[in-house]
């Protein structure tokens, strides 16, 4: 058998490792737990690392919290730390999904000595389903429950099903600034998909549908995993 055949099917037969791109308000943050959950991988999503330890008030939080609480990046250094330290946890073992990293091609870099990626999954949705989702978009102030105004409803108006407390908009799901995060995320992500081009698989994957479930997707996602033979050894369970 061909060396590098032989190595790919014994690195496939240890671990799956996957980044997953896409703007916001496409679904990542679901697809991704979905995608974790199938391939018994880990989902590793820096955002919710960092709000986790700002809530803690841990001494990372504290050091991140200006960074996260403005929407800017946090130093490249500081996440790269936070990636390595999580990558190696035990229930990484069979691999990872990365959602929220690399943001910058210097991350990109860190990641390229710490594991091989396998492949990038890259989420294309239209802007105006994009800008339909986020603007009406409403979060419960108390337990985070997502809502929305036309494709998931609350039952009573305003109010969470599950808490029964206030939900409210964020400030940065009101139509003018989504247009921004949507160049803030352009910006970013281009140079990364350029940087992966001719290392690894990119898997580009259409929703063009707003009210198409999320199943459709995850199943769009696993055909083309499968068609490039990225998870042939952890289908049979
Ligand atoms: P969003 O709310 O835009 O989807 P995330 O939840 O992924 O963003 O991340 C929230 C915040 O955490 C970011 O605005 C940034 O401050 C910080 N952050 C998360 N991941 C990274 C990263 N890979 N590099 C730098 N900062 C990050
Ligand atoms: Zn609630």
């Amino acid at each position: 058998m061909d060396k590098i055949l032989r190595e790919r099917r014994e690195r496939k037969s240890l671990k799956t490792n996957l980044i997953i791109f896409g703007p916001p308000g496409a679904g990542k943050g679901t697809y991704t737990s979905r995608l974790a959950a199938i391939l018994k991988i880990a989902s590793i999503a820096t955002g919710d690392i960092f709000r986790n330890e700002i809530k803690r008030n841990t001494i990372l939080g504290k050091k991140v919290a200006p960074w996260v609480s403005s929407g800017e990046l946090v130093p490249d250094d500081i996440v790269v730390s936070v990636l390595e330290k999580r990558i190696k946890e035990p229930s990484s073992k069979k691999g990872f999904i990365l959602d929220g990293y690399p943001r910058t091609v210097q991350q990109a870099k860190a990641l390229d000595t710490m594991a091989r990626i396998d492949a990038v999954i890259r989420l294309i949705v239209p802007e105006w389903i994009i800008i339909e989702r986020l603007s009406n978009r409403r979060i419960c102030s108390k337990c985070g429950a997502i809502y929305n105004l036309r494709h998931l409803k609350p039952r009573i108006e305003g109010v969470c099903d599950k808490c029964g407390c206030p939900l409210y908009q964020r400030e940065d799901d009101k139509p003018e600034v989504i247009k921004e995060r949507l160049k803030v995320y352009e910006r970013q992500t281009q140079p990364l998909i350029e940087y992966y081009r001719r290392k690894i698989p990119i898997l580009e994957v259409e929703n063009k549908q707003i009210d198409a479930p999320p199943e459709i997707t995850v199943e769009k996602i696993m055909g083309k995993l499968r068609k490039t033979n990225i998870i042939k050894s952890i289908e049979p369970q």
